[in-house]
């Protein structure tokens, strides 16, 4: 058995959280994209670590919520106290990450008047990417 899939035993340990009942689509617990991951809010290489040390992880600790795999890939192995400050510094990593995209301004129809077709395709493309990370923030 491959240390990963050790780890995966300790799965039931975790509550679940923010998981659609029977098989229903999941949205990210943190952006509200589709999820197609779960994040394990303790991450479990430290918990197998600990749990073979004898060290006990309140059980409030862990809990498991579906996940968007940009989202997974940024929580990785940080450790927060509750779930609130994971989402919490999730987002602030969000607003660094597409910094620039953020402070795009929103063009109008009428910015548009002397620009070719190819730019305001681009324009309009990268509006549409500014709006859905807005709507993740928000989330
Ligand atoms: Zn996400």
């Amino acid at each position: 058995m491959k240390q990963n899939e050790y780890r995966q035993g300790y799965d039931f340990l975790y509550s679940r959280k923010g998981f659609a009942p029977g098989e229903g689509l999941n949205c990210c617990y943190y952006c509200g994209l589709l999820a197609d991951e779960i994040d394990h809010s303790f991450p479990l290489i430290y918990l197998h670590g600990l749990l073979k040390a004898g060290e006990y992880v309140p059980h409030s600790r862990l809990i498991i919520v579906p996940s968007c795999h940009e989202c997974n890939g940024i929580l990785a192995s940080h450790v927060f106290p509750n779930l609130s400050m994971r989402k919490r510094y999730l987002k602030k990593r969000l607003r660094g990450r597409y910094r620039k995209l953020l402070s795009m301004p929103d063009w109008s129809e009428s910015d548009y008047k002397e620009m070719s077709p190819r730019l305001i395709e681009n324009i309009e493309m990268h509006l549409v990417k500014k709006k859905l990370i807005q709507e993740r923030l928000a989330y």
